[in-house]
């Protein structure tokens, strides 16, 4: 995995987002959808508290490369 293949994870307890940074296409899907969340100018770029589970899950759904996943919390 080089600097530019690159795993992250944001959790706010209920469920956790995994983008994979060689996947992304750069859409701008995630920013446009869910602007408050997904900020790439910002580290963490991800602001995982700044919307509801269910906003962030159905934004995560719209990403058309797959470079965001997400699975739920226990
Ligand atoms: S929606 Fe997916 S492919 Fe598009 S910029 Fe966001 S993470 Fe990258």
């Amino acid at each position: 995995m080089d600097a530019k293949d690159i795993k992250k994870e944001y959790t706010n307890g209920e469920v956790t987002v995994v983008w994979q940074s060689a996947k992304c296409i750069h859409s701008g899907n995630c920013v446009r959808n869910n602007p408050d969340v997904f900020q790439p100018k910002e580290k963490p770029w991800i602001k995982i508290e700044a919307s509801s589970t269910e906003k962030i899950i159905d934004t995560v759904n719209k990403c058309p490369s797959g470079a965001l996943t997400y699975f739920k919390n226990k």
